[in-house]
């Protein structure tokens, strides 16, 4: 399975930067994880590919190139974009971002091929598959209603927490799931910042040491995704210091095969 953390902005020459300031991990070249940097930074073999897109929660760095993408697709599609996420999720996106005024209700448009954006509501334990790829929605504890997943496509899974404060559940279905050849884990903000990432719902690197306390899968690699841009530096040093075998910071832009 490869998965790929798009990037969500460039800065030295063409070279990806490694502040993330969005979400949107692309598997297999085929499903959006999320689509946060969609529109801005996948390439056109993703663009040309990518028709679901799964939405683990509402916040804005996790749905802004969602719209965009699919403006850009809208005169060349042959069937609707799918748009998988929890119903109330949907709602949000329904109600506060296609609503005309920040951008057109495209479930209610179509081109000359039929209907451009179709919504797949999905409820947390329930798995759903897309092409070659299952997908095991699992409810995690962040500010809006949000979800992670263990993603498998036959042959390994992938599990991702997705945004998340503590969340014992998760790595119980990660300990659980028999071909587990890595996770993805969120770690938002520094050590300095606890407060912040428990009124915000979020991890630091000692919060993501006590999650990994549950994790019984020596050997499988950990790595570190959504680390807030401004304290990326800070974040990735505090990861280092705290020792863990096979735990790594996810490099941005870089396809990762599992
Ligand atoms: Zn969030």
């Amino acid at each position: 399975m490869r998965l790929e953390l798009l990037a969500s902005s460039f800065g030295n020459g063409e070279a990806p930067s490694q502040r993330q300031h969005l979400s949107c991990i692309v598997i297999d070249d085929v499903v959006a994880f999320d689509a946060g940097s969609l529109a801005f930074s996948c390439s056109d073999r993703q663009r040309e590919q990518i028709r679901d897109v799964i939405i683990s929660h509402s916040h804005l760095d996790h749905i802004a190139g969602l719209p965009l993408f699919l403006d850009d697709l809208f005169s060349t599609l042959t069937g609707p974009v799918r748009v998988h996420a929890k119903a109330e999720v949907i709602e949000v996106l329904e109600r506060d971002v296609f609503n005309w005024s920040i951008y057109p209700k495209f479930s209610e448009l179509s081109n000359s091929n039929g209907p451009v954006l179709e919504y797949r509501p999905f409820l947390a334990g329930n798995p759903f598959t897309i092409k070659h790829l299952t997908f095991k929605p699992i409810d995690v504890n962040h500010m809006v209603s949000s979800v992670g997943a263990i993603i498998s496509d036959g042959k390994v899974c992938v599990g991702i927490t997705g945004d998340t404060a503590h969340t014992e559940a998760i790595w119980k279905e990660f300990n659980d799931c028999e071909d587990l050849a890595a996770v993805l884990v969120e770690c938002a903000f520094p050590d300095d910042l606890t407060d912040l990432a428990a009124v915000s719902h979020h991890l630091t690197p000692s919060g993501l040491a006590s999650e990994l306390a549950e994790f019984a899968r020596p050997g499988v690699p950990v790595y570190a995704i959504n680390l807030k841009p401004m304290y990326r530096d800070q974040i990735v040093e505090q990861i280092g210091k705290l020792g863990i075998a096979d735990l790594h910071v996810l490099e941005i832009g870089r396809p990762y095969d599992f």
